[in-house]
């Protein structure tokens, strides 16, 4: 791949990792609506990523949408549609990161704590630490929490090669989703271009994951 603006970000994310400010907080003044590095990044919610500082993004460089875990949701593939068409990205970053809620629970698990299952309450009691009150209600939506697939862990778990095997098997489904939506080309004139990446709250730094490569194992 050519020199992109993903590669200056990485080299950025390094003496951001070395504890440099990449991120410039001041007004810069009058800007185009249209990112200027045309860079879309995706990332989870999670209070100890700030992308603007991890990446050096510049405001005005980036769209930047956020959510928990990072994912490939229904709603980040909306936004990507609108960044790539009509505010002209065309590469997309995604970034997942290590001590990731998302590995804590399962999509049944919170489903049934939040319909009043007492053995899902206690769980998520005591994998929280903050006692979990139910609402003792069904609902039809959200549809999906989009925990992340494999055996669950406790929160805030320290990296090991398990948790970051299921961070990876989620990255690349990510960039699955992306690189195969009908609404986001990946080849011609038009194409964009996805990395995805693993940001270790620990150490600050990024680390990318292969793709393809496995999207998970239910064993
Ligand atoms: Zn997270």
């Amino acid at each position: 791949m050519a020199s992109s603006m993903t590669d200056q970000y990485l080299a950025n994310n390094k003496q951001y990792a070395g504890g440099q400010a990449m991120h410039k907080p001041s007004y810069p003044g009058k800007q185009r609506i249209q990112p200027a590095k045309r860079v879309a990044v995706v990332a989870c919610m999670d209070a100890r990523l700030d992308v603007e500082d991890l990446l050096g993004l510049q405001t005005g460089d980036a769209h930047i949408i956020r959510n928990a875990g990072g994912v490939v949701s229904d709603d980040a593939i909306r936004c990507l549609i609108i960044s790539h068409h009509l505010l002209d990205t065309n590469e997309v970053i995604l970034i997942h990161h290590t001590r990731c809620g998302m590995l804590a629970f399962t999509d049944d698990l919170l489903k049934a704590g939040l319909e009043g299952d007492a053995a899902a309450e206690k769980l998520l009691g005591q994998a929280t630490g903050r006692a979990f009150a139910s609402c003792k209600k069904c609902a039809a939506t959200p549809a999906q929490f989009h925990a992340f697939r494999g055996p669950i862990e406790p929160l805030d778990a320290p990296r090991d090669t398990k948790n970051m095997e299921r961070l990876a098997w989620d990255v690349r489904r990510g960039m699955s989703a992306v690189l195969n939506h009908p609404w986001l080309p990946t080849s011609g004139p038009d194409a964009i271009t996805v990395r995805g990446f693993i940001y270790d709250v620990d150490t600050g730094k990024l680390e990318e994951v292969s793709y393809p490569g496995p999207m998970g194992s239910i064993g």
